[in-house]
């Protein structure tokens, strides 16, 4: 089962890291976690087709993970896609959704069709189950309503659990979520000297993505969501987390291929 980070930044991106998206895929299908920058640019410089791209869930409605929706839909679009987009979030994060498909209108002029689908706020939520892979949410604890993911596949030769903690304090709900995972990417927005201000921002620390990795019993660690002026300081937020979790802890490159 691989994967692959469009971005790894907070909400301010710098010119070596873009903002937080995911690409998670099987044989058949890719599915996308938020949606910032230049998605379908991504998805080619990933190597995938944009056009197997069967969904995509938005875990909340902040500005770095919705912001390039209606480049997505307007380019599937124009590459003439026919197959429906399936698009998965929280009531909240939907409003800005259907905002978005009025303000343009994309829905009307597109040659295909867009579903969206309400999630709600509920623990262990199945979101959508593909051929390879079931992927369940969790609500977290954020400036906005956000959801967590967890990502069991079980195909021939691979199985396996990612956990995806989007944006969030250290919370009960997402250790819950993490449980016994193989691979947990967590956000790191902050150095553990910024403890306060994650806390008020609703964000994790390098320190406490370890706690969480631990206390979970996750096998692997991998960080994103970095702040801008961590940029270039990335091995201070890996260093703390591996003070708190006894596991391998990692931080990616944008658009390179992982597997468990
Ligand atoms: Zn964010
Ligand atoms: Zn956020």
């Amino acid at each position: 089962m691989p994967f692959q980070f469009f971005g790894t930044s907070g909400a301010v991106p710098s010119p070596g890291r873009d903002n937080t998206a995911l690409g998670l895929y099987s044989k058949d299908e890719v599915v996308l976690v938020d949606c910032p920058g230049s998605p379908y640019q991504k998805i080619l410089k990933a190597g995938l087709d944009p056009m197997r791209v069967s969904s995509l869930i938005v875990t909340h409605r902040h500005v770095d993970h919705v912001y390039g929706i209606p480049s997505l839909v307007h380019n599937m679009g124009l590459a003439g896609r026919r197959t429906t987009l399936h698009v998965y979030a929280l009531a909240d994060t939907m409003k800005i959704l259907r905002g978005f498909m009025d303000l343009f209108p994309l829905e009307a002029k597109m040659p295909y069709r867009i579903e969206l689908h309400d999630v709600p706020a509920k623990e262990g939520h199945e979101v959508l189950q593909t051929r390879g892979f079931t992927i369940r949410s969790t609500p977290v604890k954020h400036g906005a309503p956000n959801i967590g993911l967890r990502l069991e596949f079980d195909s021939p030769g691979e199985r396996g659990t990612i956990v995806y903690s989007s944006d969030t304090s250290p919370c009960p709900s997402l250790l819950a979520l993490a449980r016994g995972a193989d691979v947990l990417i967590h956000e790191a927005t902050f150095l553990h000297s910024d403890a306060a201000r994650a806390a008020a921002d609703g964000h994790t620390t390098g320190y406490q993505a370890g706690e969480v990795a631990e206390q979970a019993g996750v096998k692997r660690l991998l960080l994103c969501h970095f702040s801008a002026d961590l940029h270039g300081r990335e091995d201070e937020l890996r260093q703390e987390a591996m003070r708190s979790f006894g596991g391998p802890v990692e931080i990616p490159e944008e658009l390179r291929e992982y597997r468990i």
